[in-house]
């Protein structure tokens, strides 16, 4: 299988005083692919544990724009290939898994670039007629709601013959163009929401897995091409930042230990696939909803990328080293 793609992001301080921004934010360093801990206090040598190098490191000034061409567009055009991909923002809540997923009007996200862009190819083709349907869920202490419908709930996964593995009863939509798709996607955010009085709250403690199901055939039925099938994934996790930051007991409590137990997995999953071939031994997918959904676009002959997300603030100094090590394992 390819190699997974694993970037991080640092988003831009968030203070109204440029100054206070800077002088929090001043501890992390980006020099190319590698992100450091710098030590504003003079001569003291880093550590080599606290510099680390990944595929992409995207700094503060960076776009959705770059971070789509430089890490999703060839999953994209693999998956207009055939091939299944899944990206992935993993980071603690509010260090911009969101705005790079679903991004802003100036700067749309990624799953807008990537819509678009399935479509202004499979229109164009000359050779293939192509069916694309999409989903939306959400993964919320491991139950499956529908955000399509949101009477469809507590959804469960089968798996059959034909199906591979799948969730029953998840609507899914035969869409015909991006602007479709997108108004899929904002009706989804609203439920996502739906009952809730603090909408970040729920937002940053489900999964949620936007999926685009690509068919298509030759045109030239002269030509005995088979059908091809592949699957998008574009995943905006729950928040990683521990539990024991946010305080609390009861409801929170049991969701912050299903997050750090699915995150885990997902963890070790992708640790699994990123060792060669013969140490993998088994890979634990079967052990959270999260990973048993992907299962077909993780592994094989997918395509994945994982975008680490991490707030540039003092205050969150042991969450982004959290993040980092994530991200190296991902590696
Ligand atoms: P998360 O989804 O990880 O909880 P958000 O994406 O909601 O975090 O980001 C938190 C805040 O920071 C939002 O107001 C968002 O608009 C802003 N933000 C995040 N990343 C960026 C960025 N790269 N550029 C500008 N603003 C950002
Ligand atoms: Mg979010």
């Amino acid at each position: 299988m390819e190699k997974i793609c694993v970037a991080v992001r640092v988003r831009p301080p968030v203070s109204e005083s440029v100054d206070l921004a800077a002088a929090a934010c001043s501890h992390w360093k980006v020099e190319d692919n590698r992100i450091s801990l710098h030590r504003s206090l003079a001569g003291t040598p880093l550590p080599p544990a606290l510099s680390y190098a990944f595929d992409h490191v995207f700094d503060k000034d960076s776009s959705n724009s770059s971070v789509y061409d430089l890490l999703i567009k060839d999953i994209i055009h693999a998956v207009l290939q055939g091939f299944n991909g899944t990206a992935f923002a993993y980071g603690q809540t509010s260090s911009g898994k969101t705005f790079t997923m679903n991004g802003s009007h100036n700067d749309p996200g990624i799953i807008h670039r990537a819509v678009r862009d399935i479509f202004s190819n499979t229109n164009m083709s000359t050779e293939r007629e192509f069916l694309i349907r999409v989903s939306y869920m959400e993964i919320y202490n491991e139950e499956i709601n529908d955000l399509f419908a949101v009477e469809n709930q507590k959804l469960q996964i089968h798996e059959s013959l034909e199906r591979g593995i799948y969730v029953a009863g998840l609507r899914e939509e035969i869409v015909n163009s991006a602007d479709q798709v997108l108004k899929l996607i904002q009706m989804g955010e609203v439920n996502r929401h739906f009952g809730e009085t603090n909408m970040n709250v729920r937002s940053s403690r489900s999964h949620t897995i936007f999926r685009m199901v690509i068919e298509s055939k030759g045109k030239d039925s002269a030509l005995d091409d088979a059908i091809r099938v592949s699957v998008l994934n574009l995943v905006d996790l729950a928040g990683s930042e521990r539990i024991a930051k946010t305080g609390a007991g009861g409801v929170r409590l049991k969701e912050g230990k299903h997050i750090n137990k699915s995150l885990m997995i997902l963890g070790n999953v992708i640790n699994k696939l990123s060792d060669g071939a013969k140490q993998r031994g088994h890979i634990p997918y079967r052990d959270s909803k999260l990973t048993r959904i992907l299962q077909p676009a993780l592994g094989g002959n997918a395509k994945t990328s994982i975008i680490c997300t991490v707030a540039p603030e003092e205050v969150h100094i042991e969450e982004t080293k959290g993040t980092l090590q994530f991200a190296s394992r991902a590696k």
